[in-house]
């Protein structure tokens, strides 16, 4: 299952559609493990992965996309964050109880989802929209109608195989510049895609998923690219952090503690600073200014 984790991008050769398909069980439990989160939490966070990597995967440069969804609810934080490379972490906030079969709605409460989008290069962007979806597709659906893009449907699903967390999803976005596209075929191709069983989509390989969708049309599927799980922590970010933090609040918490535990919500990761690494952190940093005197 090592390569089970792939991001597919396909073309109809008679509509002026794309497609992109994704799989994902490795990346989705590095994501769930270290954390105890509600089943209902652990299948949004699915959702979010294949969202999140379907939209990097639309990208035309080098750069991220976060979407996150907050609210008054018990669900208060949740959020993935993906580059065009297909590395992807997320993690998820509770403030409150989340019964099993809780709806997005009554997760999140009162709430909006925001993606941002962060050009390597160039202006972030960022749009936010009202949850008034039922479904995370739907949700992510009314903010491609809202930021006026090309017409996009998303197909997301979540669930296990091989007693393993697994979530998938498709997506069709109609060409740019096809004017002469028309409605009717990209409803077709729709309802077409629509019938995919989270089965299918998750044990088979995507040249035989297509197939089974699509077998009277035409599609060139495009060499796969990986998706994995990665955090973008290191402890050389904890320390320039630790190092614009006052110095007496550095000092108080390595009195009470003996040491400076800084915990990565992402990936579960610890960096424990001594008061020796403490030391030898405000000495490089001094070093540095003496050097400039
Ligand atoms: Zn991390």
């Amino acid at each position: 299952m090592s390569n089970h984790d792939q991001l597919h991008r396909y073309l109809f050769e008679n509509y002026a559609v794309r497609g992109e398909l994704v799989t994902l069980s490795d990346t989705y439990r590095h994501i769930l493990e270290n954390h105890d989160y509600p089943a209902p939490v652990q299948a949004l966070l699915g959702e979010m992965l294949v969202a999140t990597s379907l939209l990097t995967a639309t990208l035309k440069f080098d750069g991220d996309i976060t979407v996150q969804l907050q609210g008054d609810g018990p669900l208060k934080l949740a959020v993935i964050n993906g580059n065009n490379q297909q590395e992807m972490r997320g993690v998820a906030r509770l403030q409150g109880d989340i019964a099993d079969g809780s709806t997005l709605q009554q997760m999140i409460g009162n709430g909006v989802m925001v993606i941002t989008i962060t050009p390597a290069e160039g202006e972030r962007y960022q749009g936010v929209v009202a949850l008034e979806g039922e479904t995370l597709a739907e949700c992510l659906e009314n903010y491609f109608r809202q930021s006026e893009q090309l017409p996009t449907r998303l197909f997301i699903r979540t669930g296990e195989a091989d007693g393993q967390p697994a979530a998938g999803g498709m997506l069709l976005q109609v060409l740019p510049a096809q004017d002469e596209q028309n409605a009717d075929d990209f409803d077709h191709l729709v309802q077409l895609t629509a019938t995919i069983k989270n089965e299918e989509l998750f044990t088979l390989p995507a040249n035989e998923v297509l197939y089974r969708l699509y077998h009277q049309e035409e599609v060139t599927l495009y060499e796969p690219q990986p998706v994995i799980f990665r955090c973008t922590c290191s402890r050389q970010r904890c320390a320039d952090a630790l190092l614009t933090l006052p110095t007496d609040e550095v000092a108080d918490m390595l009195e009470q503690d003996g040491n400076i535990d800084m915990h990565c919500d992402y990936c579960g990761n610890h960096y424990v600073f001594d008061a020796m690494d403490v030391a030898a952190l405000y000495a490089g940093n001094t070093g540095e200014s003496d050097q400039l005197h």
